[in-house]
């Protein structure tokens, strides 16, 4: 699967509280084609830009947002961590809109993860 990366941000652990920086990689905007600047992915962004992507005259506009939630030209997707604090496995979502890179909206703890071991065992 193509991805570009996204330069270190911090984000604030929801059970710990303690902030930490991270790199996350990404689907949105990434694919092996690309254009007269090289292929849509392997690269690095940073919050605010814009992604490398088709004009959207073109047919393949859409495909940018393929991988994730969606609604009209913006997309989020959960992008899954573990806090290097805590250990607890969280879920970022990273939030698109008409191609720029908008941000980390949203950071929750991983349900699948949530069974709170730790708590009783002490
Ligand atoms: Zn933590």
């Amino acid at each position: 699967m193509a991805f570009n990366t996204l330069e270190p941000i911090k984000i604030d652990c929801p059970v710990c509280d303690i902030r930490s920086e991270h790199q996350f990689q990404f689907e949105t905007g990434a694919d092996y084609k690309g254009d007269e600047t090289g292929r849509f992915c392997l690269r690095f962004y940073k919050v605010g830009d814009k992604l490398a992507w088709w004009p959207s005259s073109d047919a393949r506009y859409p495909l940018w947002r393929q991988y994730t939630e969606n609604g009209g030209d913006s997309a989020k997707e959960q992008i899954e961590m573990t806090c290097p604090n805590c250990r607890s496995s969280l879920i970022v979502s990273l939030a698109f809109e008409s191609l720029y890179i908008i941000g980390v909206v949203d950071v929750r703890i991983s349900v699948q993860a949530e069974p709170s071991r730790g708590a009783a065992d002490e």
